[in-house]
């Protein structure tokens, strides 16, 4: 019997489709409605292994659109929503910030509306679950990090657009009392995630003996997290998170962006059986990203004393995951 029908928005994209992997195998009782518009960030083969699950159905949406979400509400029981759907990488942000307001704010908040109606303030058992990024609290400097108490601050088109995002499931949370929880998480890392971002980028020009091209002097600091670890995180804030509230999200796993590029490398290297620095010798430094945020880092004290949760997967060991994934989908291919 079916106990939940929860709608995933963006379960074609890189954490979307480990998310919905997790939950359709984990709780074969609960509905999964996974909708996405497959933009060029989501891919239906991320999803493949539950793609004929009874428990899993897909539908290609766009988020902005209103009527169609709306659609959605009227015709499956929803109770949950757990909402990943955005454009996430922030280079296209500075290059084209306007889809980004579209996707992630006007998404967003069309998606509170379409729920609110449906909703119709008889909130009882329903949860909208907001997932975002640690990138809304701005930049710090060699010491800190991040409490969930810490004032927004973004700097890129992105992060401005998921801070607003936020805001606006806090505003359907106090003017509306929609039951909401956001969780704000560090930088995922692992399979599937799409190969413009930094990890898949430097596998792959690695492999191809290409130029592999790091930012600035590669002093930016970032907290690495295993995609795995976030989804355990995001079930056990669905399940047990109090209601209104924000959990910050880590790995507690800070890198220079040189020092992680040069274990990637080192991993490719084992795994291709070349010798070690091959990869580490096609290191390009380029000039730096406009406004790029020097550090972040995550205090993720209150999901690990409230909830329990910690980070299970090493750097080593998640690394060596990630660049075996790659390198069998780069032959694949
Ligand atoms: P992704 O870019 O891999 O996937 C995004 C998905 O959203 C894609 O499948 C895409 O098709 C879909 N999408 C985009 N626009 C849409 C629209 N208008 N309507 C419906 N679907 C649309 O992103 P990701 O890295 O998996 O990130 C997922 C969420 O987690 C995002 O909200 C992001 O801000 C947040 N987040 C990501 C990270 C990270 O390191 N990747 C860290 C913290 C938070």
């Amino acid at each position: 019997m079916i106990t939940k029908t929860i709608l995933v928005t963006g379960g074609a994209g890189f954490i979307g489709s480990h998310l919905v992997e997790h939950l359709v195998r984990t709780y074969p009782h609960y509905n999964i409605i996974n909708l996405d518009a497959l933009t060029y960030a989501g891919n239906l083969a991320n999803v493949s292994a539950v793609a004929e699950a009874d428990n899993y159905s897909f539908l290609e949406v766009d988020i902005t659109d209103l009527d169609a979400v709306r659609k959605i509400f009227a015709i499956y029981p929803i109770d949950t929503v757990i909402h990943l759907a955005a454009e996430s990488h922030v280079d296209r942000s500075i290059e084209d910030p306007l889809i980004f307001v579209r996707t992630n704010v006007v998404g967003t908040t069309t998606l509170l509306q379409a729920a609110h109606e449906a909703w119709k303030g008889s909130f009882g058992g329903k949860l909208f679950y907001h997932v975002s990024t640690d990138e809304v609290y701005g930049s710090l400097g060699e010491t800190g990090a991040f409490t969930e108490d810490t004032p927004y601050d973004p700097r890129s088109p992105y992060s401005a657009s998921k801070a607003g995002s936020d805001h606006f499931v806090r505003a359907w949370y106090h003017t509306y009392g929609m039951p909401v929880v956001i969780s704000n998480c560090s930088n995922n890392y692992g399979p599937r995630q799409y190969p413009e971002k930094l990890i898949p980028v430097i596998i792959h020009n690695a492999v191809l003996d290409r130029p592999i091209p790091v930012y600035g002097k590669g002093i930016n600091v970032r907290d690495w997290l295993y995609v795995g670890d976030h989804v355990a995180a995001i079930d056990l804030i669905l399940h047990r998170g109090r209601v209104g509230e924000t959990y910050n999200v880590g790995g507690n796993n800070e890198w220079r962006n040189i020092d992680l590029v040069r274990r990637i490398c080192g991993t490719v290297d084992e795994q291709l059986g070349r010798k070690l620095g091959t990869s580490e010798a096609l290191i390009a430094f380029v000039p730096d990203r406009a406004g790029h945020d020097l550090r972040y880092a995550i205090d993720a004290e209150k999901i690990r004393t409230e909830l329990g949760w910690t980070p299970q997967t090493d750097l080593t060991q998640g690394l060596e995951e990630t660049v075996a994934w790659y390198l069998k989908e780069f032959s694949a291919a």
